[in-house]
Parts: structure tokens; C-alpha cells; sequence
């Protein structure tokens, strides 16, 4: 890899530091600035995915919009942005289309992803690679990097640990995803959860009985709730973890809060559900609120931890709502 100038290496720093920045305004570790040729900066942004609550808000994709409506063409042409990171084939592309020329990353997509691991819920794009991308246009833009990866890379390492899952969390989700089996088995909808203590010791489960209990009100999670209330103690409820095969909806995620209950990890999204579910009408899936928008509005938080092992919670569901 060929050597920073000085005037580069510089301004790289300063991209990682807009990636801690992000991270500070409560969003994932990428920053990316523009600078013109004699160095002087430009443009900055962060990475806006969390706070913008839309997941293409990526720091150099913000930071494109932001040029192509704040900079003449001339501008962006002469440019160079920098980015702490490899930029995704989405961020490739919109330096593509905006006109820029000339390109400097940090750490590699390679060197995230050993970073982030094959979660999904931390998932990183690989396989093509930013040349690729930037060098098969009617133009090519000029790459150079990865440069500075231990820096750029220190305020990634632990970062994703809150978005992951211990194996005996996933053990406990499992065996969630296992109760919407059964549930299916003793002529219910394919839903199923369970508490758990600090320990990861089950203390209940419960299976949606929206059929043969005649609700429709009768959802996995409401009938645990229901059921934690009557069978433990405030204090065991306020220490437990609920796992859920799939997302809760408002009901739900509103019975959680009434009883108290603080944690909280899903299977499966409800936009994952309603691909299956359609517009079935022994389901017609909540979506466009999110648990997290209930379980975040009271007067405490409720902590949220999903999506995760979306192959597996999807799986009685890809036949159930066909038949
Ligand atoms: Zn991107
Ligand atoms: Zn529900």
C-alpha cells in the first residue's frame, strides 16, 4: 500500500475522529470528511443510523447528500473524501453518482467484519470490495488504503458487543423459538416465551393461545406476563429477561412494561413476520411502530435486544401461514 502524505494522513485522523464522535452522538463508529486540495475541510458527517432511525444513513452516503446540495461540482470533482472506513458498495456508489475523484480509507470491510463477526445484527457488507465498485464506472476514482487501521479500528473493538448475544442468551432464545413449535403442535399460532432469571434459569414459559383459548388478545407474551404476575414476585420480574421467538407487538410490548419487566430479546422483526404472514387474517401483523418506540416512551426504559437467529424463528413460519 502506497504511503500517506502527511496533508492525508492528517485528514484521515480527522475522519476517525468524526467515527468517535458518531459513536458519542449515539450512533455506530464511522465518520468520513471531504477536504479541497489544498486541505482545508470541506464537509464532515457521522454516521446517522441509530438517531435517523433509517439504516442507509452510512457517514459517507450523509456526507455525499450533504455535497451534492451544499458544494458546486467543480467542488466535489477536486475533492477528496476520507472515510475511517472502507466504504459499503451503497457509500461506493453514491460517491460515484455525487462526482467525486479521489478516495482514502481507513481500516479495510475485512478488517470490520473480524471485528463485528457474522452476526446480522452487526452485519457487514463483504465479498466486493470499494475498487470494485469505484473502478468499473464510466470513470474510475482514485483508491488508496487501508491506512491507519489500528487507529481507525481501536473504537470498533467492544463496540459490538452490545449488539450481540452470549451463548447462553442464545440458548434461552432457542429455547423460546422452541415453545412457538409447540405452540403450533397443540393447535395455536407459532409463537412462543419465556423468563428467565440473571442466572439464565427459566422460571416460565407460555405459548400463544389465541385458537384454542378463543382471544385473539392471547399472545405469547401477554400470557407470560400474565402469567409472571401471578406466579412471581415483583422483584423476579424486575430482574428477568423475556425471550420472544418474534418481535412483540404494542400490546405486548405494553404488558411488558405494566408488569414491570426490564429486559428484553427477540427472534425475528415483525417486518421478518409480515413477509410471511401477509395480510393473514389470524394474524394481521402490527408493524410501523417497532417494539422499541413502546418499550422506550414510559416513564423507564425497557432494554431491547433483537434481532437475532432470524433463520431459525423463521422457520415454522415459512409453512405455517401457507397452509
Ligand atoms: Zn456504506
Ligand atoms: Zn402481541
Amino acid at each position: 500500500m502506497a504511503e500517506l502524505s502527511a496533508q492525508d494522513e492528517r485528514l484521515l485522523r480527522r475522519a476517525i475522529e468524526v467515527s468517535a464522535r458518531s459513536v458519542a452522538n449515539g450512533n455506530t463508529p464511522f465518520g468520513a470528511i471531504m477536504a479541497d486540495p489544498a486541505g482545508r475541510v470541506l464537509l464532515e458527517a457521522e454516521n446517522t443510523g441509530i438517531t435517523g432511525r433509517n439504516t442507509l444513513n452510512h457517514a459517507e452516503t450523509n456526507l455525499m447528500n450533504l455535497a451534492v446540495t451544499t458544494l458546486n461540482p467543480h467542488q466535489i470533482a477536486t475533492a477528496t473524501l476520507y472515510t475511517s472506513c472502507e466504504p459499503c458498495a451503497m457509500c461506493s456508489g453514491s460517491m460515484y453518482w455525487g462526482g467525486l475523484n479521489r478516495m482514502v480509507y481507513g481500516m479495510s470491510e475485512a478488517d470490520l467484519l473480524e471485528i463485528t463477526g457474522e452476526d446480522p445484527s452487526t452485519a457487514t457488507m463483504r465479498g466486493v470490495g470499494c475498487r470494485n465498485i469505484l473502478q468499473s464506472g464510466q470513470r474510475d476514482i482514485e483508491v488508496s488504503g487501508p491506512h491507519l487501521v489500528e487507529e481507525a479500528s481501536a473504537i470498533h473493538i467492544g463496540f459490538y458487543d452490545q449488539f450481540l448475544l452470549s451463548d447462553q442468551e442464545k440458548g434461552l432464545l432457542r429455547r423460546a423459538i422452541d415453545v412457538s413449535t409447540r405452540s403450533v403442535a397443540n393447535g395455536n399460532l407459532p409463537f412462543g416465551a419465556l423468563l428467565a432469571d440473571p442466572d439464565g434459569n427459566v422460571l416460565l414459559e407460555a405459548e400463544n393461545s389465541d385458537i384454542t383459548g378463543q382471544s385473539p388478545l392471547n399472545h405469547a407474551e401477554t400470557n407470560l406476563m400474565r402469567l409472571a404476575i401471578e406466579k412471581l414476585t415483583p422483584e423476579q420480574i424486575a430482574t428477568a429477561t423475556l425471550y420472544t421467538s418474534c418481535e412483540p407487538c404494542a400490546m405486548c410490548s405494553g404488558s411488558m412494561y405494566w408488569g414491570g419487566l426490564n429486559r428484553m430479546v427477540y427472534g425475528m422483526s415483525e417486518a421478518d413476520l409480515l413477509q410471511y404472514t401477509g395480510g393473514h387474517q389470524l394474524n394481521p401483523t402490527m408493524t410501523g411502530v417497532g417494539c422499541r418506540a413502546v418499550l422506550q416512551s414510559g416513564h423507564r426504559e425497557v432494554e431491547v435486544k433483537g434481532p437475532f437467529l432470524i433463520d431459525e424463528a423463521s422457520v415454522i413460519h415459512r409453512t405455517y401461514w401457507t397452509t
